[in-house]
């Protein structure tokens, strides 16, 4: 569910090093390098772009090399236009050149040292890795393979604790073999990190959000504790129901919850165990259900999300994006199914790659997807390097704060629900809202509070798998539904791991697409309780959020934040505005129980 990662370079000339180095540089001359390399960069990333889609809408070993070799050469120039950057530091410069300049440093996410040996090193690993987890199987013995689409429904649907014991730990099973090489990719990469100046890749992540790497940590751990609460509420509830359906000994009703009974591969999102939870009012009507009796198709999912941002006033996508698109999963070859939105030319080259199944669950992806392309396409008249988030997380949360609209009120609209359910059902339109966007909090945060750990090496390898556990019931309150040691390797079973994509923009997102809903209902004229509100149709809402966009990543993110909400500074407040009717009838239900202790 990411934006596609663009991986930014340019293939700096030497002698244009030798020439540069001979004279104290100007500010005209720092202009001209900036204006330069974002013409340079504009090009390689276009080409990148393109042989990461054959790659990963094609899995072969060609494509594989193809893509390496591309993302070879872009690593390697960016790294020495960082370099060449660097003699213009200390000089006084414009804001704007000085921007530029500091987000071409901050580019990468994966950097490599500048000997070719190990930039080729370091993207063979990373395409490696990325492979192993796309072609991804657990094959049980003497029936069919299962990918992670099919584990990803058993997960959903069986209520069977050995079934889903056993398709836990086959697919974890693909973890082991990524070990050595990921070991390897932290070194190559740090080695990379130091040569721009960062102590390790952490920091250097952690340095891309206009303050100190530990001043960041400290805003994160802040809307931690506010959410906090919420979460240990819902944990508290959730566990005490599960060990009530599947009995105390599966489930004991203090302490962690085992993982593979959440609904979920990665126990991130729980709201396929919903009807296990004997919530007294369900939300009337089931998404799913409602998408299949319509013979809604995957092509049409992809409409109604298109048609929501057209509402607000936001031009179709162009027909470029439907004959280029990879919406159904094919019969005939590997694929990365993972979720993501493309801007090939960085212009108008829209594109999702997602496999769709005809889900509620999908219907929001979708959403989440085309807020990535209406995201890239309001910013592609900006330089090329401003051409991003206002930070990482606003990428991510643009596609979900429309999709918060998608309210019974909005799918009576769209002809997809006969009537509005009456509001005894909100706690459990709530209860379902909250097992996907409060459970996922804690995942959110701890992916990268492991990973920066690792990067800086005060997590070893030989503590990966246990370090690992211990932050998952520390932040998740889960537990592994079987004996674990240091020969798995459970991080890899995740996506992000393996494909080397900061996780932490997902927990920012998740707040900020409640402050985000908030701001769009209120431009909207909305008063009412947030969890109704649909911005649908509103082209005075549509108008603010195309004044966020059409910034990218022009000014500093509180400046793109204020243009939308009139804040300054990010807030779960809105998230606990949205939730309140259900932290208030979960407090009311806990009663007597023993709180979530570690959580
Ligand atoms: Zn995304």
């Amino acid at each position: 569910m990411d934006q596609r990662l663009r991986l930014l370079a340019v293939s700096a000339a030497p002698a244009l090093l030798v020439i540069a180095a001979a004279k104290p540089p100007t500010p005209e001359e720092a202009r001209a390098f900036v204006e330069r390399a974002d013409a340079r960069l504009l090009e390689l990333s276009n080409r990148q772009q393109r042989a990461e889609w054959v790659y990963s809408t094609h899995i072969t070993q060609d494509t594989e090399k193809i893509a390496t070799e591309a993302n070879t050469d872009l690593i390697a120039a960016t790294m020495e236009l960082a370099a060449e950057a660097t003699r213009f530091e200390g000089l006084a410069v414009p804001e704007d050149v000085a921007r530029r300049l500091r987000l071409l440093k901050l580019s990468l996410t994966l950097p490599a040292p500048r000997e070719p040996a190990l930039q080729a090193e370091l993207s063979e690993i990373k395409a490696g890795l990325e492979g192993t987890y796309g072609k991804g199987k657990y094959c049980p013995q003497g029936r069919d393979c299962l990918d992670i689409n099919a584990l990803t429904r058993l997960m959903a649907e069986s209520r069977d604790t050995e079934e889903l014991r056993d398709a836990w730990r086959g697919w974890h099973a693909i973890g082991p073999p990524m070990r050595p090489r990921y070991e390897r990719l932290i070194t190559v990469a740090n080695q990379g990190a130091r040569a721009l100046g960062f102590t390790d890749v952490g920091v250097l992540w952690r340095s891309k959000y206009g303050m100190t790497p530990d001043a960041f940590s400290a805003e994160l751990e802040r809307l931690w504790q506010q959410v906090r609460p919420l979460y240990r509420s819902l944990h508290a509830y959730v566990r005490a129901r599960l060990s009530a359906h599947y009995g105390p000994r599966v489930v004991p009703s203090d302490g962690p919850i085992p993982a593979h009974l959440l609904g979920n591969m990665w126990a991130q999102a729980w709201g396929n165990i919903y009807p296990l939870l004997g919530v007294s009012a369900d939300p009337g009507y089931d998404l799913t259900a409602l998408l299949k009796a319509k013979k809604v198709d995957e092509r049409e999912m992809v409409r109604y999300a298109e048609r929501f941002f057209t509402s607000l006033g936001f031009e179709p996508l162009p027909p470029s994006f439907w004959e280029r698109s990879l919406f159904v999963k094919p019969r005939d070859r590997e694929v990365v199914c993972h979720a993501s939105a493309w801007d090939v030319d960085n212009d108008e080259d829209l594109r999702i790659k997602m496999c769709i199944e005809i889900t509620g669950e999908d219907f929001v992806v979708v959403h989440h997807e085309l807020g990535h392309n209406f995201y890239q396409r309001a910013y592609r008249r900006q330089p090329f390097l401003y051409r991003e988030g206002a930070h990482d997380g606003f990428h991510e949360a643009i596609g979900d704060a429309v999709a918060l609209s998608v309210t019974p009120g909005y799918l009576v609209q769209v002809g997809l629900l006969d009537r509005v359910p009456d509001r005894s059902r909100d706690v459990g339109l709530l209860m379902k809202l909250a097992l996907d966007k409060v459970a996922f909090l804690p995942f959110g945060l701890l992916i990268d509070q492991w990973r920066w750990k690792v990067f800086s090496g005060e997590i070893p390898p030989a503590r990966y798998n246990g370090s690992w556990w211990e932050l998952r019931e520390k932040y998740q309150g889960v537990a592994p539904p079987l004996p674990r040691t240091e020969g798995d390797f459970d991080p890899g079973a995740k996506y992000h791991v393996p494909a080397n994509v900061p996780y932490t923009r997902y927990f920012l997102a998740h707040i900020l697409q409640f402050q985000f809903h908030r701001a769009l209902c209120r431009a909207a004229g909305y008063e009412g309780p947030l969890h109704l509100c649909s911005v649908y149709g509103s082209e005075a809402a549509g108008k603010k959020l195309q004044a966020m966009l059409e910034m990218g990543q022009s000014r500093p993110w509180p400046d793109a934040l204020f243009a939308l909400t009139g804040e300054r500074t990010m807030d779960a407040s809105a998230l606990l505005e949205y939730f309140a009717p259900l932290q208030e009838w979960l407090e009311e239900q806990n009663r007597g129980r023993k709180p979530s202790g570690g959580v």
